[in-house]
């Protein structure tokens, strides 16, 4: 079967015939830094042997010590919200800002989404600065919501400041590190992110965006919700995630009654808190109609439901697939799974098979084109088409389900993989 052949053109048209897509409620200016692992000389500390060991938050700088070893020495990706005002001073002495770029979940799907025909990208970002709104590119399907309605970023900022900053520490196979004494070697090119944002971190929905939203609701089609990972389980003030959690849910109800043709999808990300990580799984799951997340978010949603998470990192498609049929209950209807050769896309009911089948393969192509050159340029997706698949393509049943494990393009020497995961995700649910 030709998985790849057509969808270039058929993604394009798609596009084109698209209605306005929503993205809230994180954007964020990244700082990134490379490691040198010279200038960080013999640690004295314990390397966490697995994820639960490690902590759930930044709130010391041996916590912050942790975390970059954890993910440098198993070459996996890792967020961890920083806590505490003096270890988010103590990395900018001694790192700085790094290189600054757009990031967040909400801004990359949509640095991930502009480049293609869709008519308007709507994009949620708080507090919006100078600095911020300057980094989004200067397309003419982007808008936020200013003062006077639908405006580019760079029209409709208040004020100036970098009020939140997520550290991107990345490192490369074959650097190494010493920890008392002993070397450890990176396996594979990744990244350790530490956050600070208390600005953003309760998710409000603030206006004006709210209430355009509301008001025009009829315009939009889909509309993908993320952010969760910089939640905290109870704020200064008292409040909880849950609060706020049942806060936004209001809002999605509002928006739903305006118009129940809206698709709403969640972006599960890297949510360390067990609380928060609890609150999203039983409060919201069962309001979305779609859900996307990578192999360790997946691995974390097992743990928490009583099994063993090693059976999803060790990507055993059986018990994946297991987990995800428990998960799908009330409107969760289709969920995108993703990692490092292939999509898992578990749908539940009315959805037209060959369209989902096409937005993922396009998902795949954007997501290697933009790991090849660093962004994503149409023009150059033939050039990811030759790559061939590690995967075998399968498509099964079961209880009503429909699986598909759809064996996706990778690029050997990557030159970004930041934000290549909401670059999947949004753009096979909305082409899809
Ligand atoms: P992020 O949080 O940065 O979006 P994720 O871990 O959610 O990252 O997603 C990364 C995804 O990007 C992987 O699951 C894989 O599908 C894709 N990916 C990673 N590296 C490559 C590569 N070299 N070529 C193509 N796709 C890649």
């Amino acid at each position: 079967m030709k998985i790849y052949d057509g969808v270039i053109d058929w993604g394009i048209k798609r596009a084109r015939d698209s209605k306005m897509i929503g993205l809230g409620f994180h954007s964020v200016i990244d700082g990134l830094v490379k490691i040198d692992p010279k200038k960080i000389g013999n640690l004295d500390l314990a390397i966490p042997q697995k994820f639960s060991d490690l902590p759930d938050s930044i709130k010391c700088i041996d916590d912050f010590w942790k975390g970059l070893i954890f993910s440098f020495s198993n070459g996996s990706a890792l967020q961890l919200m920083i806590d505490s005002k003096e270890v988010y001073e103590w990395i900018m002495k001694t790192f700085g800002t790094g290189t600054l770029r757009l990031g967040g979940t909400s801004a990359n799907m949509a640095k991930g989404l502009i480049p293609f025909p869709f008519e308007k990208i709507l994009v949620y970002v708080y507090p919006l600065k100078k600095e911020i709104a300057n980094l989004f590119s200067n397309s003419k399907n982007l808008f936020v919501v200013g003062n006077n309605g639908l405006d580019h970023p760079i029209n409709a900022y208040d004020g100036e400041g970098i009020d939140a900053i997520h550290w991107i520490f990345e490192f490369s196979q074959g650097q190494s590190i010493t920890v008392k004494d002993q070397i450890y070697a990176c396996p594979r090119s990744n990244r350790f992110i530490a956050s600070w944002n208390p600005a953003n971190s309760k998710l409000e929905v603030r206006d004006p965006f709210r209430s355009y939203v509301i008001d025009h609701a009829k315009d939009i089609s889909h509309f993908l919700v993320s952010g969760f990972h910089i939640m905290q389980e109870v704020y200064p003030d008292g409040e909880t995630v849950e609060d706020r959690i049942d806060e936004l849910l209001k809002f999605i109800q509002t928006v739903k009654d305006k118009n129940s043709e809206i698709r709403f999808h969640l972006e599960f990300a890297s949510i360390r808190r067990d609380r928060v990580r609890r609150a999203v799984e039983e409060k919201l799951f069962s309001m979305f109609d779609s859900l996307g997340l990578n192999e360790v978010e997946l691995s974390w949603v097992a743990r928490d439901m009583g099994y063993d998470e090693k059976d999803i990192l060790n990507l055993d498609v059986e018990r994946i697939s297991q987990i995800i049929s428990e998960i799908m209950r009330g409107d969760l209807s289709r969920v995108h799974f993703h990692t490092l050769g292939f999509y898992l896309l578990v749908l539940k009911g009315d959805y037209d098979l060959e369209s989902q089948k096409k937005a993922l393969a396009f998902a795949s192509l954007a997501a290697a084109q933009r790991a090849m050159d660093g962004e994503i340029n149409l023009e150059r997706f033939k050039y990811v088409l030759d790559i061939p698949e590690k995967y075998d393509y399968k498509e099964w049943e079961r209880d009503g389900i429909h699986f598909i494990l759809f064996p996706t393009k990778v690029v050997p020497s990557p030159k970004i993989t930041v934000g290549l995961g909401d670059t999947i995700s949004s753009l096979a649910f909305v082409l899809g």
